[in-house]
Order: structure tokens, then sequence, then C-alpha cells
């Protein structure tokens, strides 16, 4: 059997961990990338922890017929699916933009796959389908939908829906959506991890960067929350843990002689404050972060984590990392990062 596996979006944050975790299984990753959301320099990141180039297919995931050029003439044993635009604000301010990527972008490789049946897919996907959990914090894959009310957010549903809907047109189809928590921190050696383009969105980037003297201080969306101590909570993943998790769900897809169509959340089960991110952060490098109480963030979900059952249970997975390796992982990239400016 072809060991390659064709990773969308590989030079991305996740997919180049995916990558690492991928080669680490003894499988052959090749990067879809065309570098709109990502720098070249992932590349020589991956080189020196892999110590081999890694095959490179540079251009847009939204050209269909370059993808089925490339199955039809490579054997290929699984798709893992990143290419996708992840700012929620953005979203907001360009929903199009968006829909485009995103979606066409999904689709684009859903032909490819449904052309060749027999390849495994697994599409990034997120807890954001949860949105607000009403009256409860632990969420698992059996809790409802919301429908999101960024488009970022919409994407995601819709992506789940459109894998749904073609399973049902062709059962033979072997696919597994993963909705992730959030996903911080890095790999150990520092030669990957997240590059965010502009000011940052996310909370531990925005800690990283405010720790380096980037930004003069964090400001903390709302106090005044109904939790441990009134900022929101969330799941946050160490990014090496969450790359591990596609293998096992390319391992899971690949054992199935019948399609199958699965959806397992991706977290480590556990809840963590913005205030006890900050401060693990703080203790763990001995580094002090700026930061000041701000209103709340409109739209912001107040407590969130993730129900792991079914990852265990169905993948053998489970988180291995804490969320201290994380921001340890995370400020040693960040220091990297400053260091060859
Ligand atoms: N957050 C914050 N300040 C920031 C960025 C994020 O207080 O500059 C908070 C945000 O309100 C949320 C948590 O950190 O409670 C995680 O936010 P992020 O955007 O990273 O993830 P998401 O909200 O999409 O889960």
């Amino acid at each position: 059997m072809s060991m390659k596996v064709l990773v969308t979006g590989g030079a991305g944050y996740i997919g180049s961990h995916t990558i690492v975790e991928l080669n680490k299984a003894g499988y052959e990753p090749v990067i879809l990338d065309d570098f709109r959301n990502s720098k070249p320099s992932v590349i020589d990141g991956l080189q020196k922890i892999l110590g081999k180039e890694t095959e490179l297919l540079n251009f847009d995931v939204c050209d269909t017929e370059r993808i089925a050029q490339y199955l039809s003439k490579e054997e290929v044993c699984g798709i893992i699916h990143f290419a996708a635009y992840k700012a929620v604000g953005e979203s907001v301010v360009n929903p199009l933009k968006y829909y485009q990527n995103n979606i066409e972008g999904l689709v684009s490789i859903l032909k490819a796959v449904s052309k060749e049946a027999d390849i495994p897919f697994v599409f990034s996907s997120s807890c954001t389908v949860y949105g607000e959990p009403k009256g409860q914090k632990e969420v698992s894959e059996q809790t409802a939908k919301t429908i999101p009310t960024a488009p970022y957010g919409f994407t995601k549903w819709l992506g789940e829906q459109i894998i749904e809907d073609l399973y049902h047109s062709n059962h033979e189809l072997r696919m597994m959506s993963l909705r992730y928590f959030n996903p911080i921190g890095a790999h150990e050696s520092a030669f990957i991890g997240e590059l965010p383009i502009g000011k940052p969105n996310n909370l531990l980037p925005f800690i990283t960067q405010t720790a380096a003297g980037v930004h003069e201080k964090l400001t903390i969306f709302g106090n005044t929350y109904p939790t441990v101590d009134g900022t929101c909570v969330r799941d946050y993943i160490h990014v090496v843990d969450l790359a591990a998790a596609h293998v096992k769900a390319l391992e899971f897809l690949l054992g199935q002689r019948m399609g199958c169509n699965e959806i397992v959340n991706i977290g480590t089960g556990k809840g963590s404050s913005v205030l006890e991110v900050v401060d693990a952060f703080e203790k763990v490098n001995e580094v002090t972060v700026n930061y000041e109480f701000g209103p709340k963030r409109p739209g912001d979900v107040i407590e969130i984590y993730a129900n792991v059952d079914y990852a265990k249970s169905l993948l053998g997975w489970q988180a291995k990392k804490t969320i201290n390796d994380a921001v340890r992982d995370a400020w040693r990239w960040e220091k990297s990062i400053r260091s060859k400016e």
C-alpha cells in the first residue's frame, strides 16, 4: 500500500505539525499549499525536524482539475483537508472570501475524492459548531449543533453537512470530521509553530507577543462571566496532540472495510479560564504578561470544553500534553521567531 497522504494546508499551523506526526508514524505526507496564509519558512522548519524534504504541491485547493490529475497518477492512501481561512472577525467583514475558500475548497477536494472513492478523508472541523451550549459546559458529539453567527463558523457547520450529504449519496466513502477545541503551543523543537499574519485574534499568540514586547498589554475580554474567575473558559489542546489525532483518524479510516462518516471531538476534556492560561504562562516561563480587563468580546462563548470519550473509544487517542507543556512550547517558539528578526 502507498503511504502517501495528501495534506491540504500542510504549511499551516495544524497542518505542519500533522506533517511531522504522519512522518513519525511512517507515512509519506505531501503538502498541498499555495502559501496564501502561511510562510515558505515553514518548509525549512519541517526539513530541520524531519531531516528530509517533503513533497510540495504549490497550488490552490480550489483547482479540482490539478488535484484530480495528481490523484490519477499518484497512489494516495489518505487526504487530510486543513486548507481554510480561520479568522472569525475577518469572516464577518469579508464573508465571501470565507465562503469561497472554505466551501469551494472543500467541494473541490471532495469532487476529487468522490472520483477515487477508496481514499479516506479527514476534515478540520471546529467546536464552533456547538455555539453557546445551552445549560452545559461539556459538549459531546451528541450535543446539538447551533448555526454559528460568524461566516467562519458557518463554513465548518456547512462543511460537516456537505460531507454528510456526500456520504449519503455514496456509502462507500470513508470520512471523518474532527471538531477541534483550542489548539495552542508549538513543536518542542521550536522549528515550527503558529505564525499569525498581522495582529493575532487568538489568545496564546497574543500572550506570547505581549511577553515579547510586541504589544504593550493583553486585553482580557470580560471578567464578570459566571465562571471560576469571571473570565471565559476553553479547552486548550497542544497542537502536537491534535496533530497526532489526525494520524489516529486516518488509521481508523484505513482499517474500515465499509464506508463510514464519523464526527469526533478533539480536546483535552478540561477547561481553563483566560486567567488560568495567563497564570500558567507566567509561572512556567518566568515572565510577566501585562494585562488589563476590557469589555466582553461580542459573540464569545462563556464556557466550553470537550467530552473526549468518543475519541478515546473510537480512535484510542487522548491528549498527552498539559497546558504547561503548551505554554512552554509556545514561548520557546515565540522567542525563536524573535531571534530571527
Ligand atoms: N481572549 C482575550 N484576549 C485576547 C484574545 C482572546 O481575552 O486578546 C479570550 C477570548 O475572549 C476567549 C479566549 O481568550 O475567551 C479564547 O479566545 P480565542 O480567540 O483564542 O479562541 P475562541 O474564542 O475562538 O475559542
